[in-house]
């Protein structure tokens, strides 16, 4: 069973997020529990928790099916101890508010090195925070989404997220969300059938697709191996939609939730239904 969705808003309160989903016939959806750009988010209130959860329950969204992702300020390899403190704390937040809603993983960017330390060690660092959050959390799966390498990004490399997860202390609690639009533009073909399947599986040879708990189906703006992290509309990017076709009926990508982070939000009916298509073969 493939689960289609996407990032939808939580404006108004995360109660508004299935319901969101709900109207572009998605049966998956990514959301951000509080304001993304923000370091203190408000507590969620008891009413905004309930009501999630009903209309979770109403409209069929099931744990497995939902996606949350953390703030972009969170850096969990920072080079910085005062730094690197501050987004140990909000991570912690963010994985309490996944249990508070009932939710089993949270996807996050792993962190930047900034160019004051060297990559193994960004690595570790990233690694002791997820142990860290996990000691103080149950339940919630720590989802690292692989990135494009812009900057000093790090997790662009299928490599250095085997080299996290090997310093994970409970591999039961670890993920990773595949972003297509990432993977592409970190210099892995999407392009063909058989880039597709040399891609993924390299990425079953390095990572493995049991520690898949999520994808992000975007196309590029950026060119092959450009490092840049500009998302573009399913078909209308450089990828092109044979890696979504391949996606979609390969059964590695069964019972993950796979969301949209594609650019023009009134299309997302439209690409959810093609995908959906796509993986019963009537497309
Ligand atoms: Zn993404
Ligand atoms: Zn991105």
């Amino acid at each position: 069973m493939k689960y289609i969705g996407a990032h939808v808003s939580a404006a108004g309160g995360v109660e508004n997020t299935p319901l969101n989903a709900h109207n572009i016939g998605a049966t998956a959806f990514a959301l951000f529990t509080k304001n993304q750009r923000q370091w203190q988010g408000k507590p969620l209130s008891e009413k905004s928790i309930d009501l999630f959860k009903e209309r979770c329950e109403h409209y069929g969204y099931k744990p497995q099916q939902i996606l949350p992702h953390d703030s972009y300020l969170i850096n969990l390899g920072h080079p910085d101890p005062t730094g690197l403190e501050k987004s140990r704390l909000a991570f912690v937040d963010e994985m309490q508010r996944c249990m508070q809603l009932g939710l089993d993983r949270l996807n996050f960017h792993p962190g930047s090195h900034l160019r004051q330390i060297g990559v193994s060690d960004c690595l570790a660092r990233i690694a002791q925070s997820i142990n860290l959050a996990l000691e103080q959390t149950q339940g919630v799966i720590a989802v690292i989404e692989n990135t494009a390498g812009q900057g000093s990004n790090l997790g662009w490399q299928f490599e250095q997220i085997a080299e996290i997860i090997d310093q994970v202390e409970d591999k039961s609690r670890v993920g990773v969300c595949l972003d297509t639009c990432h993977t592409f533009a970190a210099g892995y073909e999407l392009r063909s059938l058989e880039a597709c399947q040399e891609t993924f599986a390299e990425f079953e040879k390095v990572v493995g697709f049991n520690y898949l708990k999520g994808m992000h189906l975007n196309d590029s703006k950026g060119v092959f191996g450009s490092r840049k992290d500009r998302h573009h509309s399913l078909g209308q990017g450089e990828i092109g939609w044979e890696a979504f076709r391949y996606i979609m009926t390969d059964q590695r990508f069964d019972g993950v939730p796979m969301v949209l982070e594609t650019i023009d939000e009134t299309i997302w009916a439209e690409e959810i239904d093609t995908l959906r298509q796509m993986a019963v073969g009537t497309l």
